[in-house]
């Protein structure tokens, strides 16, 4: 995994998102350039969900060289006429998971995670979700399975069970630290959400609100990956310029 990674939201859905701006959903044109931008910048992961509307369905169909990427797609949400819906039976995850491989135009998905709905604890414990994505991984649809946590216990949990830990951290939110050390201990894969709040950081161009946020969720040596979204080509350079300095520094 390249240390920053895409996430696509904004290539699918416009609607009940919490970024600062409004924005239009890029064109075909506007995300071939992204996605090549990206290339051309050494990222090779992508992050996708049933939940960011058509998200899966146009990287499908605009992504070319599919093995070069890294896709990270998730299971347990839909987001249908305007509202999230959450479902963690067993029946329901590998209906997303057929789903999202024909809408990806792809026979493997390199990560899915459960996309909790808060209640990580219930998700874990009570649902079929996790052991469903283990058979999926099982009959190699999978490569690698994990859980986007809301909880620091869903997160410890999810150390010790699973191979990837999709994890909150930034500079307002700290809940997470312990589970970030406990994956540093244990070796197990680390992708960040929410590093950028969503661009509520201080954004200004040139300013310093970006390069703080980056370093600050770098400063964690668990991290593997941030995955930062963005349909602005600008900002993607910057963000891949930043976070290169940073990694390269650390090597
Ligand atoms: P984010 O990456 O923290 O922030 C994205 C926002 O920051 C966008 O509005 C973007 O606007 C802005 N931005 C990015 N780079 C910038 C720069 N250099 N200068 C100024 N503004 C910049 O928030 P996110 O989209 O909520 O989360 C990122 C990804 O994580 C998502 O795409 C998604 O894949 C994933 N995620 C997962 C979960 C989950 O529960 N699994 C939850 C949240 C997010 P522009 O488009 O204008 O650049």
């Amino acid at each position: 995994m390249s240390p920053l990674g895409l996430g696509t939201v904004k290539f699918g859905r416009d609607q009940q998102v919490k970024y600062p701006w409004s924005f239009e959903i890029p064109d075909d044109n506007a995300v071939r350039e992204l996605l090549a931008l990206s290339r051309d910048l050494g990222i090779n992961v992508l992050d996708t969900a049933p939940a960011y509307g058509s998200s899966e369905q146009r990287l499908g169909q605009l992504l070319t060289q599919r093995h070069d990427w890294v896709i990270v797609s998730k299971v347990g949400e839909a987001f249908e006429n305007g509202q999230s819906r959450f479902d963690f039976s067993a029946q329901t995850t590998r209906q997303t998971i057929e789903r999202s491989l024909k809408k990806l135009n792809t026979d493997y998905l390199d990560v899915v995670l459960v996309h909790s709905d808060g209640d990580d604890q219930r998700v874990i414990e009570q649902e079929d979700v996790l052991e469903s994505l283990q058979q999926l991984k099982q009959a190699g649809l999978i490569r690698a399975i994990g859980m986007s946590t809301k909880t620091t216990t869903g997160g410890l949990w999810c150390v010790e069970h699973t191979d990837v830990i999709m994890a909150t951290r930034n500079s307002s939110d700290h809940t997470d630290d312990p589970v970030l050390d406990r994956a540093l201990e244990l070796n197990k894969g680390v992708v960040i959400k929410k590093g950028l709040q969503s661009g509520h950081v201080d954004t200004k161009a040139g300013g310093s609100g970006i390069e703080e946020a980056l370093n600050y969720v770098f400063s964690h040596d668990a991290v593997n990956c941030l995955i930062a979204g963005t349909i602005n080509p600008k900002h993607l350079t910057q963000n891949a310029h930043l976070v290169s300095q940073l990694t390269d520094s650390a090597d």
